[in-house]
């Protein structure tokens, strides 16, 4: 199964057992729902806990999931070539996860600034009142020598960054890591494993957000942990097990599905992203946008040379103030206005000037930035949108 193509993988990743009776078995897996499981006899108990005390997978209670969890921890691990997967029922929940497995007391990490915005409440919140310091760099031209403290453990980046999509260079910020001694983590929610892999360009810990590609249809919150050290792999499962989260096992049915349609959605997506990035590229209130694909994108010879694909994301610049582009934003009507992306629909954020004070990517303070998902509608339409409503700006 391993030499197939991963779009082949990954429709067959968790076909259920034929039942030896019938010789039949479902081609849907099904949500297994269960709180708990029922032992054949003591002894069966006794193999399942020795083997869960090795590490390894097996099922004594519903909190850790059933084969409908498996099966979707198989997908995780194909998509981003790990060997160990934690499921969590959020895509924060899987930040939590790693932060507070992975940093105690006293530690220092260093944090991206194009890091996704709530990670910065997580530091608020918590972090800081656990004696966890942060330091916000740019990992795109901050030398990581300079920032490394005693305590440093961690960095702890996105790529491409949140808003902006400024692409990492993941292999040097890996030697990096691996020179002084630190874990590095990596929210790859914009890649879903799919046209992005950072474990194969030597990132320690990848976390998901399967709320968006994976799923891909807005119906889900999910997130998932994904490494490939086993001594890694320990101190995320118990992180998970002593936080206590768990996922449904329909939202992890839900997941597996829109996981089936993947290759079609993901391409799709980027094809619609590039055409309107074309029309856009011609409009004068358009000053720059932001998306890796896009050759006159600054990450693009970055995305040349480690992604296998793209997809709906992107954001613009545009010639006016943040307050003059709000009428651009009403004006779509193809566009929800909304947080979130990665599902079949066109969504539009007017992005808060404050939330880009503090990424070193943005020079522009006086402009207005929009962020834009590119959903699956038709790609005319949403160009005719897009033009109505700049027209808007002009007034
Ligand atoms: C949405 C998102 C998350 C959080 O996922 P939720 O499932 O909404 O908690 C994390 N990282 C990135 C980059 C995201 O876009």
């Amino acid at each position: 199964m391993t030499t197939h193509h991963l779009d082949t993988r990954l429709l067959h990743i968790g076909s259920a057992p034929f039942d030896p009776e019938t010789g039949t078995a479902p081609v849907s897996l099904p949500s297994m729902r269960t709180s708990t499981v029922r032992f054949e006899n003591l002894a069966a108990l006794d193999r399942a806990m020795t083997r869960r005390l090795a590490g390894e997978r097996a099922i004594t209670y519903g909190r850790s999931g059933m084969d409908t969890h498996r099966a979707l921890e198989d997908v995780f691990m194909q998509l981003e070539g790990g060997s160990y997967c934690v499921l969590a029922p959020s895509g924060m929940a899987a930040i939590n996860i790693a932060f507070l497995g992975l940093l105690k007391t006293g530690d220092h990490v260093l944090v991206s600034d194009c890091v996704y915005g709530p990670v910065r409440n997580l530091d608020r919140a918590l972090l800081q009142g656990f004696g966890i310091s942060v330091t916000y760099f740019s990992a795109e031209r901050d030398d990581i020598a300079q920032l490394v403290q005693p305590n440093t453990k961690m960095i702890y980046v996105e790529s491409p960054g949140s808003l902006l999509y400024e692409m990492l260079d993941m292999p040097a910020l890996a030697s990096q890591a691996k020179a002084h001694g630190l874990i590095l983590t990596t929210d790859n929610t914009w890649g879903s494993g799919y046209i992005y892999r950072p474990l194969m360009l030597g990132a320690d810990v990848s976390i998901v957000a399967g709320t968006k590609y994976i799923s891909g249809h807005s119906d889900v919150m999910l997130g998932a942990v994904i490494v490939k050290d086993q001594k890694l792999a320990a101190r995320i499962h118990s992180a998970q097990y002593a936080m206590g989260n768990s996922v449904s096992a329909d939202d992890a049915w839900l997941a597996l599905r829109g996981v089936k349609t993947m290759a079609v959605r993901m391409p799709q997506h980027a094809r619609n992203a590039l055409e309107v990035c074309k029309f856009l590229d011609t409009q004068p209130e358009v000053l720059q946008i932001y998306h890796p694909a896009w050759h006159k994108d600054a990450g693009h010879s970055l995305w040349q040379r480690d992604c296998t694909g793209s997809n709906g994301m992107l954001s613009i610049e545009l010639n006016c103030t943040p307050e003059a582009a709000k009428p651009f934003v009403d004006a779509l009507e193809l566009f929800g206005i909304g947080f979130s992306w990665g599902g079949f629909e066109s969504l539009v954020q007017w992005v808060e000037p404050g939330t880009l004070s503090s990424h070193q990517h943005w020079k522009h303070h006086e402009h207005a930035l929009i962020r834009l998902h590119i959903g699956l509608e038709s790609v005319d339409d949403l160009i005719a949108d897009l033009k109505q409503a700049l027209a808007k700006i002009k007034k």
